[in-house]
């Protein structure tokens, strides 16, 4: 337990508001208080203080790939406290006080954005959105003009998404701060594999021999790149199913078996991963028509029962719902967690801000910092 006004990370916790028994402090939760001081607060605090002396070994956050089990076991933890946080009626804390967060998106999105900007504002920072695509990357402003008015700025954290694979990293090499990588192009999602494995996690236990299929358009899919890797780490076994035209070559060297066809590769899954068929990166024809593509990879019951009877139905959104996946399917209340992948999205993203915050500056912004 640390003392009121113990230092972690460099800045003080704030005082406690009210008066009474000396207050238990840890790094995610500032003080308890009032009337609704019980049980269920208690747990919680403790369960987060658990958490409070872990380091996470990166600066930033650019990709699945770059963590190893212990990491991403050690963001699932701390992400499990979150989730009871998100379910509180005060979420307020003060851990990234004083802290700037800057949400980059060169790609529109509105569940990853918006709970990021959730995330950082329940624990304190000031959060400033930047789209860039109506502003100066259409004047012709390079990543390197972008990453300097970003220094200029001086936020603690960024967090990027664009849309051509690797630009993340880049700018992570010319920026001050901790970079979190939203989705670059058909790279990697890292999040996404992270909410999606908290929501398995939860439901099954344990990723650890599950058989995992992720259907669909897996070419331009960094959902499907960051789970693959996520998924192998933690000891599930993976099936991409998809028409050959929407799998990249050597796929199978990410260690996943292949199918081509829905009913062989659902056989006795544990968990059904639709992806959204995503025709703003096709340039060309990819599938012969809609319709066709629904009847033969999109998720219907009669697919679906192929599947373990218990099997999780999952999708990142945005759904296509009548393409990849029929609505009633996405809609079911026993089998799919689509829904509450969301909420676990928003525990990730402050899992992740927390763990990324901790190997910040002390007492200044972080310019400056390699
Ligand atoms: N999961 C998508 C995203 O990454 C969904 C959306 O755009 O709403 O943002
Ligand atoms: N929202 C996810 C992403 O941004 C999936 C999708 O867009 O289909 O990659």
């Amino acid at each position: 337990m640390l003392p009121a006004g113990a230092v972690r990370g460099g800045w003080p916790l704030p005082p406690c508001r009210t008066g009474g028994p000396a207050p238990v402090l840890t790094p995610g939760i500032s003080c308890l208080q009032g009337p609704g001081f019980g049980l269920i607060q208690f747990a919680l605090m403790s369960s987060l203080r658990t958490h409070s002396a872990l380091r996470f070994p990166h600066r930033h956050l650019l990709g699945i790939k770059d963590l190893s089990a212990t990491d991403i076991d050690q963001i699932l933890d701390l992400a499990d406290s979150y989730v009871e946080l998100n379910r509180q009626v005060d979420k307020k804390q003060n851990l990234l006080r004083g802290r700037t967060q800057i949400n980059l998106f060169f790609e529109a999105s509105t569940r990853t954005q918006s709970s990021f900007e959730l995330a950082g504002k329940r624990l304190g920072a000031d959060v400033l959105n930047m789209a860039v695509s109506n502003s100066a990357l259409k004047k012709g402003e390079t990543l390197i003009d972008t990453a300097m008015t970003l220094n200029a700025l001086r936020p603690d954290l960024l967090v990027v998404r664009h849309p051509d694979s690797g630009a993340v990293e880049l700018l992570s090499q010319k920026v001050d701060c901790a970079v979190i990588n939203a989705g670059d192009g058909s790279n990697e999602h890292p999040t996404q594999a992270l909410l999606d494995a908290l929501t398995i996690r939860r439901r099954r236990g344990s990723l650890q021999g599950l058989l995992v299929a992720i259907c669909g358009d897996i070419l331009h899919s960094r959902v499907a790149r960051s789970n693959i890797y996520l998924l192998n780490r933690m000891g599930a076994r993976v099936r991409v199913v998809a028409p050959p035209t929407l799998l990249p070559a050597h796929i199978d060297r990410l260690g996943v078996e292949v199918f081509h066809d829905m009913r062989a590769g659902l056989q006795d899954v544990d968990i059904v991963m639709m992806l959204r068929l995503q025709q703003e990166r096709m340039h060309g024809a990819f599938v012969p028509s809609l319709r066709e593509y629904y009847h033969f990879h999109g998720l219907d019951y009669e697919k679906l029962s192929r599947a373990k009877p218990d099997a999780l139905i999952m999708h990142p959104g945005p759904m296509n719902r009548g393409v990849e996946i029929d609505s009633e399917v996405a809609d079911d209340i026993d089998r799919s967690v689509i829904r509450e992948q969301v909420e676990m999205g928003v525990a990730v993203r402050l899992a992740i801000l927390d763990l990324l915050s901790r190997n910040l500056p002390a007492n200044s912004s972080a310019a400056g910092a390699k």
